[in-house]
């Protein structure tokens, strides 16, 4: 099968690209090579895959480059919270225009399958109980905001043209290769140069965090399983509030509280985040890493590959 990656130089992405080569799969990846995509995250794949260095917004590039793929999948997007607080200019961009800029190069390409992925975030917070495919989009962040809009054209090309695209809405990912300005991998590398982890507000807020091998597993059934047009909640193996995860990462590397920084909270921070996964589950997909040992193996990524992450934060 012929697969385009878009943001495939990215964290998740290059975890699904990776993948896809070694299942034997034909892969191009399209990455614009943002402060976030970096090209060692493909070089155990290099020389087996075709690169192109480009824009999602490019409607000419796209239009030469997405004929005669079977299946596209969209990762390209801004992604960090704290970012697109500080500007939200290049999120609607990249995940508004991008993505529609992408999907009508799909149609004109008559392309066969296509998965745009998502985030948990464009559901807002909750409380209580978890959120089905139905549940109304109440993004609060630009970033979430954003992703909702980049859901929603995508939705109407499925609905008005027939698009047979699928979108994908995951919760928080962990692994290898993410760059340490979230949570986990900021933390972590934070602990190993010796320097304090800030955590925000009360530490209270909840997340669901899923491993990103499961991620891209979840996303190569919705690919091959899903029904186009439908959504597809992508649910994570452990619910844990800021705080408790900090005291995880903290015991892994022998530090103690004394090395939390409590700073003030983000502006707009959502509490909690909860997806019921049932329709993705009816597929026969479950989640395969246990939080403790994805943790474990990750930490142990960072400690092992310290050039990557150190020409990441420099
Ligand atoms: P990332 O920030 O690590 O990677 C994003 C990639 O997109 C980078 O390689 C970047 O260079 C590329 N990119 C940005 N703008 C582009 C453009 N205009 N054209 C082409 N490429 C562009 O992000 P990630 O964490 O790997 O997330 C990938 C996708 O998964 C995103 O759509 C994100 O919203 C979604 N998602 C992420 C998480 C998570 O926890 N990380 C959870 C759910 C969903």
């Amino acid at each position: 099968m012929k697969v385009l990656v878009t943001g495939g130089a990215g964290f998740i992405g290059s975890h699904f690209a990776r993948a896809r080569v070694a299942a034997g799969d034909t892969v191009t990846v399209l990455d614009r090579l943002t402060y976030a995509g970096n090209l060692a995250n493909l070089e155990p794949v290099a020389g087996r895959h075709d690169f192109v260095h480009g824009d999602i917004c490019d409607a000419g590039l796209l239009a030469r480059l997405v004929p005669g793929h079977d299946l596209v999948v969209n990762f390209a997007a801004e992604t960090h919270v704290d970012r697109s607080i500080d500007g939200a200019a290049e999120f609607v961009r990249t995940n508004v225009l991008g993505t529609q800029t992408l999907m009508q190069a799909c149609l004109e390409a008559g392309v066969p399958r296509v998965v745009q992925v998502s985030t948990d975030e464009v559901y807002g917070t909750i409380d209580e109980g978890s959120w089905t495919e139905e549940s109304p989009l109440l993004p609060r962040s630009p970033y979430a905001a954003a992703k909702a809009g980049g859901d929603l054209i995508a939705q109407a090309y499925a609905i008005t043209h027939g698009l047979p695209v699928s979108i994908t809405r995951c919760g928080n990912n962990y692994g290898p290769h993410q760059y340490p300005e979230k949570i986990i991998p900021l933390f972590v590398t934070n602990l190993l140069r010796g320097r304090k982890v800030p955590l925000y507000g009360d530490g209270g807020n909840v997340r669901d965090w899923i491993h990103v091998t499961d991620h891209c597993r979840a996303i190569d059934v919705v690919a091959s399983r899903g029904e186009p047009g439908l959504v597809y909640n992508i649910a994570g193996t452990a619910e844990l509030t800021n705080r408790e995860l900090t005291k995880r990462i903290l015991a892994a590397l022998g530090a103690g509280w004394d090395m939390v920084e409590h700073v003030p909270d983000r502006k707009g921070h959502d509490r909690r985040y909860s997806l019921d996964d049932s329709r993705l589950r009816a597929l026969g997909y479950r989640p395969e890493i246990g939080f403790d040992e994805g943790l474990a193996e990750t930490i142990a990524w960072y400690v092992d590959n310290p050039a990557w992450w150190r020409a990441a934060v420099r």
